[in-house]
Formats: C-alpha cells, structure tokens, sequence
C-alpha cells in the first residue's frame, strides 16, 4: 500500500490515495494529536521535563507547512509550527482517516 496521491485541502484535512483506490482524509487537529513520536506520546517538555509537553495546538491552527514521504512506509509530517519528528505510517494514517 502507497500513497498515488497526497494533499493537504484548505489546511483542514490531509487527503490521501492510496494505490489501492481508496482514500483517507483525516482533519488536521486530529492528525496532530495522534503524532506518533517520542515527545507527544511521552508527554515530556524538551525544554524542562518537569513541565508538561503541550504538543497541541490549543489555541492555534493545526497547519502543514511541508510532508516528506520516509522510505516506503511512512510520512514525516511538518506542522507550521516547528514540530516536525511525527513519522506517520501508512497503517496508522489509515487508521486515523474518517
Ligand atoms: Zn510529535
């Protein structure tokens, strides 16, 4: 399973499809919330660890700036605001679609 087609609409889902013919859209705040990586599934600040980690976008918009696609497996996603360590792979982008 690869992705054919990858597009992020209005800043507001990230669409993909997939070789197979089927689609995912996923809503950005959701996607970010869901972010695999170490920081955001541990919870720990990287600047204090005694701090929680607030990885979210509570008050701000969750927007794409960049998407890389990582081997054939996965894609690092970069948010707008600097995080960019979440490796999404494709079962899990699956997963999280509507
Ligand atoms: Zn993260």
């Amino acid at each position: 399973m690869n992705p054919v087609k990858i597009k992020v609409e209005d800043q507001k889902f990230l669409y993909i499809l997939w070789d197979d013919n089927s689609e995912t859209r996923i809503d950005l705040p959701t996607l970010r919330d869901a972010c695999p990586c170490a920081e955001c599934q541990t919870g720990k600040n990287p600047q204090n660890e005694n701090l929680p980690f607030k990885p979210l976008t509570l008050g701000k918009k969750a927007e794409i700036a960049d998407i890389k696609v990582v081997g054939n497996y996965a894609l690092n996603i970069f948010w707008k605001d600097g995080h960019h360590t979440g490796i999404y792979e494709y079962g899990y982008l699956k997963s999280l679609g509507m």
